[in-house]
């Protein structure tokens, strides 16, 4: 099967294709048009300027795709495309734009969860088998799923405030950091002491695989203001032992978390236990080495996607595309942009933790 991608659910552009069957396929093209630049006066997204961003460079887009794949339109199986959730402005240019293609070209239209795309990236990256533990952490999600198959889901838990990547973000508005703050902070903590600031690390007290990061970022803000009363401001160093912290608390909180989460996946008991992460904040090398670590002490595989698949691109939303496409399921032109739509909307939760 060949899938054409569309991705528009923040403020990235996408269109890839993607070649095989579930769980074996190579990526023929990624295309991804950011839109750091139109947001960078603004300190975050602002989703009149990236929807009418997505509209004028979808279609570019999506030819820039099968060009690079040196393919046409009439040669692809189906046309996926994330219907959300996300920034409704920008998920309806996606939308409108496969459906035209839908139309015209007389191929099957597929609508993708942005999530599942997330959710699945490591059947797109490596021949891996249901069930796997997931742990998406990106923008604006945090949670742990059981994932089963292409549309079972269950939380085991997740965020009950701030998505991590949120955090970083806010971290980098507050420190003067530029956007989006993961990278930036990142970069900074490499040089900073994780020990200096003891910032709290929320929920551990709990039973459960639920996380909070809000008081991270309220902890952050107060130990930045008490050092620019008491100096007069912020030296290089104080940026970076206050990025290091807050990494740092981040990490432990998602290790121990994970740790819970992963007590209950291999009580399902997989032939292969494999722990993985997707989305941006998947992305941090502290995250992934710590998760590694933790793996290797539960002796699973741990699978993170390269950097380019942890942020957003269209080369996950094909493969979940493909791998609907492949069950028999696909959409009609009622198919509806939708700004929230959990993973697990029809399906009980497994624990009460993960209930929200
Ligand atoms: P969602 O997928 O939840 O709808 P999104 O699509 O906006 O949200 P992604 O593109 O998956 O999110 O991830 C973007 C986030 O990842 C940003 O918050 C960014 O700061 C964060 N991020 C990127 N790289 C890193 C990094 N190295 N360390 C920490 N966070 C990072
Ligand atoms: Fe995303």
């Amino acid at each position: 099967l060949t899938i054409l991608g569309i991705e528009s659910s923040c403020d990235d552009t996408a269109a890839a294709l993607v070649r095989g069957v579930p769980g074996t396929v190579h990526i023929l093209s990624s295309v991804i048009y950011g839109q750091a630049e139109l947001h960078a006066d603004f300190g975050g997204v602002v989703p009149e300027i990236a929807a009418r961003a997505h509209a004028e460079r979808v279609d570019t887009c999506v030819k820039e795709a099968l060009f690079q794949a040196d393919l046409a339109l009439s040669d692809v199986d189906a046309i996926a495309v994330t219907a959300g959730p996300g920034l409704i402005g920008g998920v309806l240019s996606g939308v409108m734009c496969a459906k035209g293609l839908a139309a015209g070209a007389g191929k099957p239209l597929v609508g993708v969860n942005h999530l599942a795309g997330h959710a699945l990236t490591p059947r797109l990256t490596d021949e891996i088998a249901y069930p796997y533990l997931m742990l998406l952490v990106s923008g604006g999600h945090c949670q742990f799923l059981l994932t089963r198959g292409h549309g079972d889901f269950s939380r085991l838990g997740g965020t009950i405030d701030d998505a991590p990547g949120e955090a970083f973000d806010k971290t980098a508005r507050l420190l003067g950091l530029p956007q989006p703050g993961g990278p930036a902070v990142q970069a900074e903590a490499a040089h900073g002491n994780p020990t200096r600031f003891r910032f709290p690390r929320p929920l551990l007290d709990r039973p459960g695989c639920d996380l909070s990061f809000s008081g991270l970022k309220t902890a952050l803000l107060r130990a930045r203001d008490a050092i620019v009363t008491d100096k007069g401001g912020l030296t290089r160093q104080d940026r970076a032992d206050l990025c290091a912290s807050f990494q740092a608390a981040v990490v432990d909180v998602l290790a121990e978390k994970t740790a819970r989460a992963l007590t209950l996946y291999l009580a399902e008991n997989p032939a292969s236990p494999v722990l993985a992460v997707a989305g941006g904040v998947a992305a941090n090398s502290a995250i992934r080495a710590r998760l590694e670590t933790l793996s290797a002490d539960h002796a699973i595989r741990f699978l993170a996607p390269p950097l380019a698949l942890c942020t957003d691109n269209a080369a996950m939303i094909a493969y979940a595309g493909l791998e609907r496409f492949a069950a028999g399921e696909q959409d009609d032109m009622t198919l509806a942009a939708r700004p929230r739509w959990p993973l697990d909307a029809n399906l009980p939760a497994l624990l009460g933790s993960g209930k929200k």
